[in-house]
C-alpha cells in the first residue's frame, strides 16, 4: 500500500458513518460518498471529507471500502449501473476493494472475481458488533482473501475493530458471518422457547437462568442477550427490546444463511425454520425490535403470560404469585 493513501469510503449509513469517522480520527485520508444527501451531511458534520461522486472518490484512492445494504448494491456499484461508470473502471489498477457489507457468499466471490479480473485486489470483511461497535471502534471483522491482501488491510480493520480474523479465501469472511448468525438465530429461538416453556411449567426466569447459564444450555443468547428482563440487566429485554441487533438484520442474515444452505445442499432443518421464523417476526412488527423480542411472539402464540421473572398465579387473592413460591396454573386467561 502506498504511503499517505486515500480510502474511498462508500456507504455512510448507520455503520459506515461512524466507521469512517474512526478512520479520520486515526489520521487516515478519507473521501466519503453516499447516494443519500443526508448521510453526506452527517458525515461532513462529523469531520469526514466527502467527494462529489463514488467514481470521483474511487479514482484517487488506494482502497475502496464499501458498506452497503446488500450484495446487489455492491455488484452494481462495482460494475456500474444506470450508465454511470463502475468503481472497478474508475479506480487505478491495483486498487484494494474492501467490502465490509454483509452479503451472500456467492456474491462476495463474484465481487472478488470482478475486482481481480479488472486488475485490482479484493478482501471481504463483514462485521459484527452493530452500531455501538462501529461508533466505539470495537467491531469484529471476519475477512476473506489472499493472506497478503488481508495483511495490507489489517491496520485499517484494527482501527475500526477490536478483533480481526482472517477466515480464508475470498468469501470466507461472509461464510463465517452467516454461520455464526445461523447459530445465534437458532439459539435465540431455542432459549426463548425454553423460557416460555418454563413459564408454562411454573419455573421462574431467574431459576431457569441460574441453571442453564451454568449448565450445557449456556450460550450468548442466554447469558448476554437474555430474552427475558431481569437475569441480565443489560440485555435488550430490559428496555422493551430496543435493539441491540434488530429483527430485520437477523432476518436478512438468516436469508443469506438459507441461500448458502440451499446452494451447498446441506441437509439443514433448523436453519431454514429459523429463517422463516425471523422473516415472519420482521414482517409482523419485529423489524425494528431487538431479535430477542421473538420471545414475545412465541409467548403470544402460546397463550402464555409474561412472567417478567414471576409466573402469575391467577385467582390467588387477586394477586400474582411467583413460580418460586407457587406452582403456576394455566387457565388461559389473558395477561
Ligand atoms: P444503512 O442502510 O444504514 O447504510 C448503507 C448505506 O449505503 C446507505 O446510506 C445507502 O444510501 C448507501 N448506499 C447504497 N448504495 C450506495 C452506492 N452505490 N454508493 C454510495 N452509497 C450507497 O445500513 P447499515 O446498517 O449501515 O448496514 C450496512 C451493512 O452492514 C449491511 O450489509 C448490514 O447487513 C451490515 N451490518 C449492519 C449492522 C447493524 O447493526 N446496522 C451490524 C452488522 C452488519
Amino acid at each position: 500500500m502506498p504511503e499517505n493513501y486515500t480510502i474511498a469510503f462508500l456507504g455512510l449509513g448507520h455503520m459506515g458513518g461512524p466507521m469512517a469517522v474512526n478512520l479520520v480520527r486515526a489520521g487516515y485520508t478519507v473521501a466519503g460518498f453516499d447516494v443519500v444527501p443526508s448521510a453526506l451531511d452527517t458525515a461532513r458534520a462529523n469531520g469526514v471529507p466527502v467527494a462529489a461522486s463514488a467514481a470521483e472518490a474511487a479514482s484517487g484512492a488506494a482502497v475502496v471500502l464499501t458498506m452497503f445494504p446488500s450484495g446487489r448494491h455492491v455488484l452494481d456499484a462495482y460494475r456500474g449501473s444506470d450508465g454511470g461508470p463502475g468503481l472497478l473502471a474508475a479506480a487505478a489498477p491495483g486498487t484494494m476493494f474492501l467490502d465490509c457489507s454483509t452479503i451472500n457468499v456467492d456474491e462476495a466471490r463474484e465481487a472478488a472475481r470482478l475486482a481481480i479480473d479488472a486488475g485490482h485486489r479484493s478482501v471481504d470483511a463483514p462485521v459484527s458488533g452493530g452500531v455501538v461497535g462501529a461508533e466505539a471502534g470495537t467491531l469484529t471483522f471476519m475477512a476473506g482473501g489472499d493472506p497478503e491482501d488481508f495483511e495490507a488491510v489489517r491496520p485499517l480493520l484494527e482501527v475500526m475493530g477490536k478483533r480481526v480474523v482472517h477466515c480464508g479465501a475470498h468469501g470466507a469472511g461472509q461464510a463465517a458471518k452467516i454461520c455464526n448468525n445461523l447459530i445465534l438465530g437458532a439459539s435465540m429461538i431455542a432459549v426463548s422457547e425454553a423460557f416460555v416453556l418454563g413459564e408454562k411449567l411454573g419455573l421462574s426466569h431467574q431459576a431457569l437462568f441460574d441453571v442453564a447459564s451454568a449448565a450445557s444450555g449456556q450460550c450468548w443468547a442466554l447469558t448476554t442477550n437474555c430474552p427475558v428482563p431481569g437475569p441480565v440487566p443489560t440485555s435488550p429485554a430490559n428496555r422493551d427490546y430496543q435493539p441491540g441487533f434488530a429483527g430485520a438484520l437477523m432476518a436478512k442474515d438468516l436469508k443469506l444463511a438459507l441461500n448458502a444452505l440451499q446452494s451447498t445442499g446441506v441437509a439443514a432443518r433448523v436453519g431454514p425454520l429459523a429463517a422463516e421464523i425471523y422473516d415472519t417476526f420482521a414482517a409482523e412488527g419485529g423489524a425494528g425490535r431487538d431479535f430477542s423480542g421473538i420471545i414475545t411472539d412465541i409467548r403470544d402464540k402460546s397463550g402464555a403470560r409474561d412472567g417478567a421473572g414471576n409466573v402469575p398465579v391467577p385467582g390467588r387473592d387477586g394477586a400474582r404469585g411467583t413460580a418460586s413460591t407457587h406452582a403456576a396454573q394455566d387457565d388461559g386467561s389473558p395477561e
